[in-house]
């Protein structure tokens, strides 16, 4: 079956629950259209069918509070949807693959996600007109981009289903943003549905009062079994191939992909894993954390470099640039603070794309040392980087489980001092030390 759902890797109890919602999202819309003719009982709020509310508001008062979410039958109508919706999961186990799929399957114009129809493409194609799409390029989501957004999801959805609004990384919303939101969730328009990305629900991710009103889809970290399986069917990548990349990218499907195909990515990948060999002293420790930094700073300005100019060269466009019409005085006076802002922009997707890349670097290091750790604990666990394991060996018999332990704990460190804005390049070289020192 390839529905909506179908590249969800791994997700089963999470696609039941948003396949249950599609279904009586589509039968609220049904019983909707033809105006208030709903007879039924009220939702568990109490609504009253005959209180001088229209369509709209019955439809919304409907909707499940986001605590209800167990074992309602889908009987009635209303039963398992809600208006928002926070996914949770470790990177790469598909938070906004899922979102983006129930948006899809909301959109469906047979209501569950064929994957076929116009509703499906659209939403997938992310051209939908009923769907927006926020995926913050910087470090954080501002209060200018959430209000703009808030005010455009309240408006009637023109394909007459549901004004849809996915967060990708709500996590990097700021203080201002989140309230922003929060007030839409609070009292949401009747047809608008929030879909919110986030790795948790910790408070550090997600407000307290944000995630109270929504209702949570956690996912796992999907196993390299199915997401090699999805590697091969989809990407029609080799078997073996699909195997060693799901394994090596621990449970990423988006990065098990690009190690399949992309050779770039694995010479990245092989240079880190050559890191453990070549720390022979301080002097190599040191040198070792340069690269490691060079190399994420190299990967992460290619990764930005087309889309920057494209950019610099819209702008310049827009402003007329050498154009002498009697606009463009004044327009060249509003130009330099136009290019600053975008110079400004551009900056923190470059810092972002930096930890990203080194990010992925400390993940594979960490692989390393993990292996080690299962090695000379002898835990009947196959490894992360098949291509090391000798390597993760000879470091298990010479370290011990503890030394192993210590080295795995040096490198996820080194991730959380980054993501509490250490300055990358003194946080890694803290942690090559350690690795040396073990
Ligand atoms: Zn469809």
């Amino acid at each position: 079956m390839t529905d909506v759902f179908a590249d969800l890797v791994g997700q089963d109890e999470a696609v039941v629950t948003l396949r249950r919602a599609a279904a009586s999202a589509a039968a609220l819309l049904r019983a909707a259209a033809p105006a208030v003719s709903r007879t039924g009982a009220p939702a568990a709020g109490g609504a009253d069918p005959d209180g001088g509310h229209d369509d709209l508001d019955a439809l919304a008062e409907q909707l499940d509070g986001p605590g209800d979410a167990g074992d309602r039958t889908g009987a009635e109508p209303g039963a398992g949807m809600t208006h928002a919706w926070i996914f949770t999961g470790p990177p790469g186990s598909g938070r906004s693959v899922a979102a983006r799929a129930f948006a899809a399957a909301l959109q469906c114009v047979h209501g569950t996600g064929c994957g076929h129809c116009p509703g499906c493409h659209t939403t997938l194609a992310g051209t939908h007109a009923d769907v927006r799409l926020v995926v913050p390029e910087g470090l954080s989501i501002g209060v200018n981009e959430m209000r703009a957004l808030v005010l455009r999801a309240a408006s009637t959805p023109s394909g007459g289903r549901w004004q849809i609004v996915i967060i990708e990384d709500a996590d990097r919303l700021t203080e201002a943003a989140g309230n922003a939101l929060l007030k839409a969730i609070e009292e949401p328009p009747p047809r608008t549905v929030f879909l919110l990305c986030a790795p948790s629900t910790h408070p550090d991710d997600i407000s307290v009062t944000i995630r109270s009103r929504c209702r949570l889809v956690p996912l796992r970290q999907p196993p390299a079994g199915a997401v090699a399986e999805v590697l091969v069917r989809r990407d029609g990548i080799a078997p073996d191939v699909a195997e060693w990349a799901a394994a090596a990218a621990q449970g990423h499907v988006g990065r098990a992909r690009r190690l399949a195909r992309d050779p770039e990515a694995r010479q990245r990948r092989d240079a880190v894993l050559a890191v453990p060999r070549r720390l022979t002293g301080v002097g190599a420790a040191f040198d070792a954390a340069s690269a490691l930094i060079e190399a994420a700073e190299a990967e992460a300005a290619a990764s930005v470099a087309e889309v920057d100019e494209a950019e610099r060269a819209a702008l310049q466009t827009a402003l007329g640039a050498g154009g002498t019409g009697r606009g463009a005085a004044g327009a060249m006076r509003g130009a330099a603070g136009q290019l600053k802002d975008l110079e400004k922009r551009q900056k923190s997707r470059a810092t972002r794309a930096q930890r990203d890349a080194l990010d992925r670097a400390l993940v594979d290091l960490a692989g390393f040392y993990r292996d080690a750790l299962t090695m000379a604990l002898r835990a009947p666990v196959a490894p992360v980087h098949t291509d090391t394991a000798a390597l993760a060996g000879a470091g298990a018999q010479k370290w011990d489980a503890e030394g192993a332990l210590r080295r795995l704990e040096a490198v996820l460190e080194c991730r959380a001092a980054i993501e509490a804005n250490v300055k990358p390049r003194i946080a890694v070289e803290a942690m090559m030390l350690a690795l040396w020192k073990g």
